[in-house]
């Protein structure tokens, strides 16, 4: 009978009433041959077990060490330790499972972020990376709540997909035919008609294309899901797979687009620090130990909880392209040569430009709208200048951007004429342009990196510690 446990978070809230409890968990220490520090995962706290002196017999007392797991059943006590109010006299201790102290790669000490990446099937063990994913699943629940209150439709849309033509990213080809010695055609290339789906296929980098399907027609649509981008960038922001949320809603411009983006940011932040308020407090401890390793200059200067409670009670800056790039020419470190890249109307702003914006110069979330056109999706709705489009990105402290989005072009005559111009096959793409063709609308949505935004509550400053399992250049482990 499992079901009769209780999780040591609800046991944790509860007064100590001298009622017998069942508990399973992790042991995480056994100090004095006496107090077992047992973990469930429901929460960082450790249940205080005591093993009474004498009670229990010394070769199951030797057994345990960290990591093995152990059903006990005791009375709820009130604990006159330090630190908590309850604790469990055990009356009896089954251990579920035996661990080999010597080769158990956690020890009960500080293991560096790098290290424990290396064994990320243990690292959920650990404090950090327990409050990590207890966060990530308040995000993730958060984000459903959302768009559901909003009647939102969650659309699935496909994970594997034909249309190579979205230019967000370099994709990873899905095939079934053999590696050594494909199919050739007449010019030698390789014949994907012999192939699983009788064309060549990919992992998507975006169901963008299929969320503007359904929202003309369902009216306002979400998705989230994983996706892929075969880009080789080594960076701490970016994976080879990720989740991605995007809404999309008919009947909607730019700034209605960006209104929503700002109001779901804000909730998704609120809904983790109002459920998981213990988690980012330890996080938030430690990330201001990880900084007292930095230099002063380079400490941020709100703890995580304040810049959260920050970014919830203030507006977010909106400035258009041209404002942005004005604002980088007159800076300070554009004048001091601090900048390693070229700024000037026109150029894809780099991460060293949005961190100023964001960093120095406004402190605080930064929308950027309105781009040139010669930087951007085909499908972004052009401007009356005739050189920006109805852009938008969100911009983040420490992450950069966390948000891309735009209003979609609606006119079936602009949206062809730069396709052609950008060589977007439009025969492949007849689907997309039939929502044109047939009762189109104004339209807008977005894209959410989920992992840049768990980055960004947690304050890791690796996305490859905001993911369970990371995908990488390199790195497929687990
Ligand atoms: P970046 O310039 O940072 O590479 P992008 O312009 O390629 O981003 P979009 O194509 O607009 O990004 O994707 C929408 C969102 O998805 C981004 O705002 C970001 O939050 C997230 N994102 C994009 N690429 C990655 C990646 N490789 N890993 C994790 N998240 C990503
Ligand atoms: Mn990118």
């Amino acid at each position: 009978m499992f079901n009769k446990r209780i999780k040591i978070k609800q046991l944790l809230s509860q007064e100590p009433d001298s009622q017998e409890v069942t508990v399973m968990g992790w042991v995480r220490s056994f100090r004095n041959n006496q107090f077992i520090a047992l973990n469930d995962g429901s929460t960082n706290n450790n249940l205080q077990i005591v093993a009474e002196l004498g009670k229990f017999n010394e070769a199951l007392l030797k057994r345990i060490t960290t990591s093995v797991s152990l059903k006990v059943t005791g009375l709820a006590i009130p604990s006159l330790g330090k630190g908590q109010k309850l604790e469990v006299k055990a009356n009896t201790i089954e251990i579920l499972g035996d661990s080999d102290a010597e080769k158990y790669p956690l020890q009960p000490k500080k293991h560096s972020l790098e290290f424990l990446r290396e064994i990320a099937h243990l690292r959920f063990r650990t404090n950090t990376f327990g409050a990590v994913f207890r966060v990530r699943h308040a995000l993730a629940y958060a984000v459903h709540h959302f768009f559901n209150d909003k009647g939102f439709v969650y659309l699935h849309t496909p994970v594997i997909t034909a249309s190579d033509a979205e230019g967000a990213g370099e994709m990873f080809r899905v095939t079934t035919l053999p590696a050594g010695n494909p199919p050739r055609t007449e010019d030698g290339s390789i014949n994907y008609k012999e192939d699983f789906f009788g064309r060549a296929t990919n992992l998507t980098v975006s169901g963008q294309l299929e969320g503007e399907l359904g929202a003309t027609a369902l009216g306002e649509i979400y998705t989230f899901g994983p996706t892929f981008r075969a880009e080789n960038s080594n960076t701490p922001r970016h994976l080879a797979e990720f989740w991605m949320i995007e809404p999309e809603m008919a009947f909607c411009d730019l700034e209605d687009n960006i209104n929503l983006a700002e109001e779901f940011i804000k909730y998704i932040i609120r809904y983790a620090i109002e459920h998981n308020r213990e988690d980012l407090e330890f996080l938030a401890q430690r990330l201001a130990d990880e900084e007292k390793q930095l230099p002063q200059d380079k400490r941020s200067e709100l703890g995580l909880l304040e810049k959260l409670d920050f970014v919830l009670n203030n507006n977010f800056e909106r400035i258009t392209y041209t404002q942005a790039i004005a604002i980088l020419l007159q800076s300070p470190a554009y004048k001091k040569k601090k900048f390693q890249y070229e700024v000037k109307w026109g150029i894809d702003m780099q991460s060293e430009h949005e961190r100023y914006l964001v960093e120095k110069h406004f402190k605080k979330p930064v929308i950027v709208t309105d781009y040139p056109l010669g930087i951007k999706a085909f499908y972004m709705r052009q401007n009356d200048d005739g050189k920006t489009v109805a852009a938008m990105d969100i911009l983040a402290p420490g992450i950069g951007e966390i948000v891309g989005g735009s209003q979609r072009e609606e006119r079936l005559d602009k949206l062809e004429q730069r396709m052609k111009e950008m060589h977007v096959p439009a025969e492949e793409l007849w689907w997309y342009l039939d929502t044109r063709r047939f009762g189109t609308v104004p339209h807008a949505g977005f894209g959410l990196g989920f992992e840049r935004m768990v980055q960004f509550v947690t304050g890791m400053s690796n996305i490859r510690d905001a993911i369970a399992f990371p995908r990488t250049p390199g790195s497929a482990e687990f």
